[in-house]
């Protein structure tokens, strides 16, 4: 493949793998016009696709050589219709449409709800929402077997698309046997985030965990008004979170979102955990091979919110644009970069450093970058708790981290400024400046005359032991003296 430019976007563009964008081809793609992780989304599609997807991704690590993360995003308790003789089928305005227990193909009239759990819960009065909130149903009477509905909102409906049902409780889990068997391919997949949708409590996170069996990390989706009211214990919980704005705005009032948006974003900041805003940002875009200003600004905003990562969803999944989608977004996020605000707004949330000295460290780095000219950050860490520390305090400068782990290296994928490469294990302080100086120059975080922060903890390989921070000078003759190979 070509050779990748090295890296320096803070925001990190994370874009969603569909039919439009499955093929080692797009994927190569999307990756050089700007995507740092890939979301597999296990609401569509086979296991079969999402294992050669992921076969794809793994490759395109080797041959870039970079660390790619990948999110499996479970279905999560969500509501769909099932399939229809044409596709698709036009639910006429002030029409009657029926929901109803039949898996035989449906049609203008009527079509499969799959959930037995909604039958016999429904009352009449209440709404149905599907696709997104675009087509409105109100119960006009439901039994043991089906739902009829007049349609407030028509429109065209087409095969497994989404229906909520803001004003019922429904009696779902948050795992489903799907979901159960998704998160186990998807561990069993060596897949870098779980995604878990439609979290309600905290403990549906808990299960999930168990589940997960120690692998992987975790990230809660946002998306239920329940889920609003207890986000500290959510976040507390999660190793990150989502603003999925898709369902919020369908479940809440589209008004709620944006300030939902700003404070889940500082929540998750101030804990030091990574945030994605999400759902569409380039809506447009599926059709149109330039975005409308108002997503423009969409992105840019969030990018100011300080979030850590920006999503597409079909945009790449199943647009006619995916590389456009992932270039503009790309170019979106730079600019703000590039805007001399942007760090001040972004710390405009005060996020005191716990008392450790860990944090201590990672408040200084951010001093220092301000008080004298840095080209970047070096961190060597196991976990990447050090990154995620650092990255915590919005530094004004790149982060490299170095880790031995290939798993970290990955996850760092949704952190902002973080870029990371997976490097063999240091043993003394001597080779640590010795490699940090080598990979800085290598992978242009720094060149001659450069100043570098390294921050390491030693013993080297001990969880939690942070506690090292050194100012160090390239002379740019490092990479020459070098002779043994790094990994
Ligand atoms: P989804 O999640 O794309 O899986 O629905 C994101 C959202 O709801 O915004
Ligand atoms: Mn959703």
């Amino acid at each position: 493949m070509q050779k990748l430019e090295p890296r320096s976007r803070k925001v990190k563009v994370l874009a969603t793998v569909g039919p439009a964008s499955r093929s080692p081809e797009m994927l190569e793609k999307l990756l050089v016009a700007g995507a740092d992780a890939f979301r597999v989304n296990m609401s569509h599609g086979e296991h079969a696709d999402h294992a050669a997807t992921i076969k794809a991704i793994r490759e395109l690590e080797k041959t870039s050589g970079r660390p790619i993360s990948i999110l499996a995003d479970l279905q999560g308790p969500k509501l769909r219709v099932g399939r229809f003789k044409d596709g698709q089928a036009v639910i006429r305005h002030s029409g009657h449409f029926t929901l109803d227990r039949d898996p035989a193909p449906g049609d203008e009239t009527r079509v499969e709800l799959p959930h037995p759990e909604l039958f016999g819960i429904l009352q009449k009065g209440q709404r149905l929402l599907i696709n997104d909130g675009k087509i409105r149903l109100k119960v006009i009477k439901a039994d043991e077997d089906a739902i009829l509905c007049s349609a407030e909102v028509g429109g065209v409906i087409s095969d497994r698309k989404g229906v909520n049902v803001p004003d019922a409780e429904v009696p779902i889990p948050a795992l489903t046997e799907k979901d159960r068997r998704d998160l186990a391919f998807a561990v069993q997949q060596g897949v870098d985030w779980i995604g878990l949708s439609f979290v309600q409590r905290p403990e549906d996170l808990a299960e999930a965990r168990k589940l997960m069996g120690g692998y992987g990390a975790l990230c809660a989706k946002i998306e239920k008004p329940s889920a609003v009211k207890r986000l500290a214990e959510i976040l507390e919980m999660s190793d990150g979170i989502m603003v999925a704005r898709g369902d919020l705005g369908v479940e809440l009032d589209p008004e709620e979102v944006p300030p939902l948006q700003k404070k889940i974003v500082d929540l998750a900041r101030n804990a030091g955990k990574p945030v994605i805003v999400a759902t569409q940002m380039l809506e447009s875009m599926i059709e149109s091979p330039t975005p409308t200003r108002a997503e423009v600004s969409d992105v840019a905003n969030a990018v100011y919110d300080g979030a850590d990562a920006v999503m597409l969803s079909a945009e790449t999944a199943a647009g006619d644009w995916p590389v456009e989608s992932v270039a503009i977004m790309s170019r979106i996020a730079t600019q703000v970069e590039r805007d001399d605000a942007y760090i001040g707004r972004v710390r405009y949330l005060d996020t005191p450093p716990d008392r450790t000295t860990a944090d201590a460290l990672a408040h200084a780095c951010m001093t220092i970058a301000d008080t004298v000219a840095i080209s970047a950050v070096v961190v060597f860490t196991g976990s990447g708790s050090t990154a995620r520390r650092v990255a915590r305090e919005r530094p004004s400068v790149p982060m490299l981290v170095l880790t031995p782990s290939v798993k970290t290296a990955r996850r760092v994928g949704l952190l902002w400024g973080a870029t990371a490469v997976a490097t063999k294990d240091i043993g003394s302080f001597e080779e640590m400046i010795a490699k940090g100086k080598r990979m800085a120059l290598r992978h242009r975080f720094g060149k001659a005359g450069d100043k570098l922060i390294a921050l390491a903890g030693v013993p080297f390989g001990t969880p939690g032991s942070t506690n090292l921070l050194h100012v160090v000078t390239l002379t740019g003759d490092e990479l020459k003296r070098h002779v043994s190979n790094d990994a």
